[in-house]
Order: C-alpha cells, then sequence, then structure tokens
C-alpha cells in the first residue's frame, strides 16, 4: 500500500528520523494557516508547497513550489489544489491533487550547495535481504544515476538476524563522502531509518533527497513509502492511511469483493481460478495474438455470486472485447462453476456484450462442456488450453 509524503514523513518522524516539516491542507485557507504554525514552531519564513499524489516526479511537473510570504503560500496552494498534475510518473492525463503539504523551507538562503543525496530500504529478492542503497547524486532522477553512472550507487545488505550493524551505518555515511559532525548525523539517520522500516512493516522506503544542511543536519526531505499489506493487520492506524481516490477504481471495488484483480492495458478479459493458472492464460492469451485486459483470481469458490461479480468487474474496463473463464475445478467441480457461469450469464443479460470463451478442464469437465453447450447461452466452449486461446484469437478475427 502506498503512502502520501505526508504520511511517509508522519511515520519516519514516529521513530526518530529527522524530517523536513510540514502540515497537510485541503484549501488555500487552510495552507496559509498551516503555513503561520510552521512559522511558530520552527520560525521559518519562506514555505514550500508540495502536491500530494502517490506519484514521484512531482517537482517535475510543477507540483513543488518554493513559496516567500503567505500570500505566495496562498496562491500556489490555491493554483495546486484541484489541479491534474502530470509528471514523468503518471498518466498523461495526471493525477488530480486533493491536498497540498506546506513545508518549511530547509534550503537555507545563501547556502552555497545544499547536498542531496538518495537513499532507499529495500528488499534483495535475490538475497532475501534488505538493502539500503544510497548514493551521492540525490535530488535527481535516480534511474538515470543508475543507467548513466551505476558506480555512484552504493548497496549495503542486513543481515536479518543481526539487525543494520554501527559500522555499517557509518560506512554508507562515509561513503557520502562525510566527516565530523554530519557524518554522526548521517549515522544516525541511517539507523534511524532502518529501524522505521523493520518495525512499521515496510516494503520500501525512497528517501529522494536526504538533505545535508549548511549547519550539519541530515534530514528527509521527501519520503515515499510502501506499506506491506500484508502486515496491515498489525498497524491499524497506519491501515486508516488508505487513500482510495489514489487508486484504481476498479481494483478497490474487486478487492472489497475478495477479488484478487490487477487491470492491465490488453483486450482480453481473464477470470481464472489460481495465481499460477491465471498467469499460465495470460501467457497463452499473448502467444495467441491478443493481450489480456487484466489478471484475475478467482479464488476456489467460483459460484454464480462470485462470477457475477467478477463478469461485472471484468466488464467495467472498455477495452475488453472478449472474456476468457479458464478454470481448473479441483475441489471445485466443473460442472458447478459451469451452472455458476451460466446463471450469472443469465442474470446479467445484456449487460454481457462480448463474447465469452469457457474452459472449465478437471472434475466433472464433460458435464460441465455440456451444461454449457446446451444452456442455449452465447457461451463457447473449450477442452484443451491451446484450443481456448486459439477460439479467444477467432473471435477477435485476429
Ligand atoms: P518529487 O519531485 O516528487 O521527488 O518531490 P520532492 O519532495 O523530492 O521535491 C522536489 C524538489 O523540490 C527537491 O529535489 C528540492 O530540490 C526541492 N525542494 C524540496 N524542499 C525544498 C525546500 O525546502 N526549499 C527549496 N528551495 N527547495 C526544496
Ligand atoms: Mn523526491
Amino acid at each position: 500500500m502506498n503512502l502520501h509524503e505526508y504520511q511517509g514523513k508522519e511515520i519516519l518522524n514516529s521513530f526518530g528520523v529527522r524530517i523536513q516539516r510540514g502540515i497537510v491542507a485541503s484549501n488555500h485557507k487552510d495552507a496559509v494557516d498551516a503555513a503561520k504554525q510552521l512559522t511558530t514552531e520552527t520560525g521559518t519564513s519562506w514555505y514550500v508547497v508540495k502536491a500530494q499524489v502517490h506519484a514521484g516526479g512531482r517537482g517535475k511537473g510543477g507540483g513543488v513550489k518554493l513559496a516567500k510570504s503567505l500570500a505566495e503560500v496562498e496562491t500556489i496552494s490555491n493554483d495546486i489544489i484541484g489541479m491534474m498534475l502530470v509528471t514523468p510518473q503518471t498518466s498523461a492525463e495526471g493525477k488530480k491533487v486533493n491536498q497540498v503539504l506546506i513545508c518549511e523551507d530547509v534550503y537555507y538562503p545563501g547556502d552555497s550547495e545544499p547536498e542531496e543525496y538518495y537513499m532507499s530500504v529495500l528488499l534483495n529478492r535475490n538475497t532475501g535481504k534488505n538493502m539500503i542503497m544510497y548514493s551521492t547524486e540525490g535530488g535527481m532522477d535516480i534511474e538515470t544515476v543508475a543507467e548513466e553512472t551505476p558506480h555512484l550507487i552504493f548497496t549495503e545488505e542486513i543481515d536479518p538476524t543481526m539487525g543494520l550493524l554501527p559500522f555499517q551505518a557509518r560506512k554508507i555515511a562515509f561513503n557520502l563522502g562525510l566527516s565530523g559532525v554530519a557524518l554522526k548525523e548521517m549515522t544516525k539517520f541511517v539507523s534511524a531509518l532502518y529501524t522505521a522500516y523493520i518495525k512499521s512493516d515496510s516494503s520500501m522506503f525512497e528517501i529522494n533527497p536526504v538533505l545535508k544542511t549548511s549547519d550539519s543536519k541530515i534530514l528527509a526531505v521527501d519520503a515515499k513509502v510502501t506499506l506491506d499489506e500484508n502486515a496491515l493487520y498489525r498497524h491499524k492506524d497506519y491501515a486508516e492511511m488508505r487513500d482510495l481516490r489514489e487508486e484504481n477504481p476498479i481494483e478497490v471495488e474487486a478487492k472489497a469483493a475478495g477479488l484478487n484483480y490487477v487491470d492491465l492495458d490488453g483486450n482480453v478479459g481473464c477470470m481464472v481460478n489460481g495465481a499460477g493458472l491465471a498467469m499460465g492464460t495470460m501467457d497463452l492469451i499473448k502467444q495467441a495474438g491478443g493481450e489480456p485486459a487484466n489478471f484475475l483470481d478467482v479464488g476456489g469458490t467460483a459460484d454464480a455470486a462470485r462470477v457475477e461479480t467478477a463478469f461485472g468487474i471484468i466488464l467495467k474496463d472498455p477495452n475488453v472485447k472478449a472474456i476468457l473463464v479458464n478454470i481448473f475445478g479441483g475441489i471445485v467441480r466443473c460442472d458447478r462453476v459451469a451452472q455458476g457461469v451460466v446463471d450469472a450469464y443469465k442474470s446479467m443479460g445484456d449487460k454481457i456484450n462480448v463474447p465469452i470463451i469457457c474452459r472449465l478442464q478437471g472434475t466433472n469437465a464433460v458435464e460441465a462442456k455440456k451444461l454449457i453447450d446446451n444452456s442455449g447461452m452465447e457461451i463457447i466452449s473449450a477442452t484443451e488450453f491451446q484450443e481456448a486461446a486459439d477460439k479467444v484469437a477467432e473471435v477477435l478475427a485476429l
């Protein structure tokens, strides 16, 4: 689950990671109040207005702006709130901005060269260990750094049984070219950051930039935090941070119905039971020349109600031109699934406006095929995997 910058920073702060202070606001009046409060708390007289959307590269898209007075906070917030922010990480239409984070300006005027670093914490799936990735080249697109100057990106792997050891935190600070007070501050920053990552059950932290101020403070100016959804039951307060406005509405609905659904760009809707078979089905659709419109695992109980919900969700995607049902009946018998498909089809009537190809294999597959063929519904049955894919290609006239 992805979080907004202000929520990520809240979590970091709760574990003692120093952050650029900020207050979130959803209209320009609140933004001005937020700025006044920041001045009381931090003494800042300049502010940064930052669009809160689940996408990076906001600065490039005009979603991060410096305000040198309360009047500027008001006009800039007014401009940013409600805008469709387009960044290198959003679609062409962009993301609607509902809130801004009003931050203290931490790039002191007269600071000749504020140092910006890159730091992320994530799981290295190849070694099964968490690692800290870091670079002196912060503030910019890390993908470009990785491509053009990969030697400037360092990684430090952490042994899961021992955790981050003090020498590792010092090594990171040292590799970033720090000494004296800044080295000590960075060592503390890295330790607190790793503790926050572990204790919050996160799956990714990306802090770009980490800033060194001219008086050697180290702080997180940005925070991209992804929480491990499977651990949310341990963090009720984090679960409440979910912002459904940022998520794909069809995926939100599918999740509420207990379906495992991921929206994709193609035109063949898939309804499959089991993640492995779903992946195999998507591969086969591609081999036959089609493109899957979604990944959908309906799970073990493919009864009529579930099949109907799944059809409804698949059909919300206007790109869908055919639906392939591919279900293996192990414990759940194929004839019961077939009955479910037929019942769902009947009850949905003309809401189903695309051809359906249905392949049921496993227990009672023969009975299932008969049931479909004799249903009088326009459902094309198939027995073999390849046959099903070919029939999809046929109806799409590929
Ligand atoms: P992103 O573009 O979505 O990654 O958003 P960031 O939070 O990283 O902000 C983008 C850029 O805004 C940073 O790289 C900084 O250069 C700049 N910025 C952020 N905070 C401040 C600030 O307090 N003062 C000034 N002058 N610039 C800032
Ligand atoms: Mn950033």
